[in-house]
């Protein structure tokens, strides 16, 4: 068998259930976070509805013509779309879906019959982001969904969407995958020795999509960096720096907001790093590359003010999920954050 996603033993379970008893649905919702590996689970479920050794074998082949086909991106029976973004988590390239794709592409296409396989896969990508009008075209598919056709959702979480879309598919949520599996799969992944497979497992926290992104392309670390930076050089800054940043992220808020929650995530880390390390836990911390300055840092702060910090962190981003205005909640984040002073 050669499922290639990482982890999920429950949701590859009940696939492979379902398709040993001939019963995969029409429809499946796949929820995650980014980087978990949707758009992976969702193709090997491409596989299993067309793999040439199914249903005698309760995962997809990965060798024959249907598997090469699907994971080399040339099936003609299996579409990927993306409503948010034109590059998916990996790197391929997916179409961005307009309303006029969903409506002229979609429903022409979802409506064939299959072309080289035995089942049409339709996988549409950042539900989440879906407008009213998409949905009203997904939805009155799903009510009646063609024979020998699988739509497959993929979005963050499922509460967020329209009941009524979530209510006609089978939801299938994936699990953070463990460190170790992480790190085993990076190990697998043909890396060069300068790669710090390690760090990339601990900084992935479940998500090993995220992880195998990291270790291809250094830029991604290096933006963690930069953002670690920011927020450290805060904790010993002046009022007049932090609300430098403040300005610089709620400019930054309206159009990538996934970037300001990425800034107090890793502040997030970071923190309950230095917490870690202030108990003796220096073994449990993430950022393993900056234990000495961590160290440094637990000596400088207070386990009160490490605390404080972490719950103004999670209040921070509390408020701007609520659509508070980001500058007011940033320059309050910035103005409430305990100052680091050194002992010396
Ligand atoms: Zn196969």
């Amino acid at each position: 068998m050669a499922w290639k996603t990482i982890g999920q033993p429950n949701s590859i379970d009940r696939i492979s259930r379902a398709v040993v008893l001939d019963r995969l649905s029409h429809a499946y919702l796949i929820c995650g976070m980014d980087g978990i590996g949707k758009v992976t689970f969702a193709q090997d479920i491409a596989k299993v509805a067309n793999c040439l050794e199914m249903p005698k074998s309760s995962g997809p082949c990965g060798s024959c013509n249907q598997c090469i086909r699907i994971d080399s991106h040339n099936h003609t029976d299996v579409f990927i779309y993306d409503v948010k973004k034109d590059l998916d988590e990996v790197g391929r390239t997916t179409t961005m879906v307009t309303i006029d794709q969903l409506r002229e592409d979609f429903l022409r296409q979802v409506h064939r019959k299959p072309y080289e396989g035995r089942t049409r896969i339709f996988i549409i990508s950042s539900i989440e982001s879906m407008r009213s009008e998409q949905s009203n075209i997904l939805l009155k598919t799903l009510e009646e969904p063609p024979d020998d056709v699988v739509i497959i959702l993929l979005a963050r979480d499922a509460s967020n969407l329209l009941s009524t879309i979530v209510s006609r598919c089978q939801v299938l949520n994936l699990d953070p995958v463990g460190e170790l599996e992480i790190l085993e799969y990076l190990g697998e992944c043909e890396l060069g020795p300068e790669v710090p497979i390690q760090e990339i497992a601990k900084l992935s926290r479940g998500r090993p999509e995220w992880a195998y992104r990291a270790a291809i392309n250094p830029e991604i670390l290096h933006i963690l960096e930069d953002k670690l930076n920011q927020f450290v050089g805060c904790l010993i800054g002046s009022l007049e720096q932090r609300f430098k940043l403040s300005k610089d992220l709620s400019t930054q808020f309206f159009r990538d907001r996934d970037g300001v929650y990425e800034f107090l995530d890793i502040a997030m880390t970071w923190t309950r790093d230095v917490l870690l390390s202030s108990s003796e836990r220096a073994g449990d911390i993430v950022n393993i590359s900056h234990k000495e300055r961590i160290h440094e840092f637990s000596k400088m702060l207070s386990t009160t003010d490490i605390l404080n910090i972490l719950k103004l962190i999670r209040m921070t981003l509390g408020n701007l999920r609520k659509n508070v205005t980001p500058s007011l909640v940033l320059d309050n984040f910035m103005l409430k954050l305990p100052v680091a002073t050194s002992l010396t």
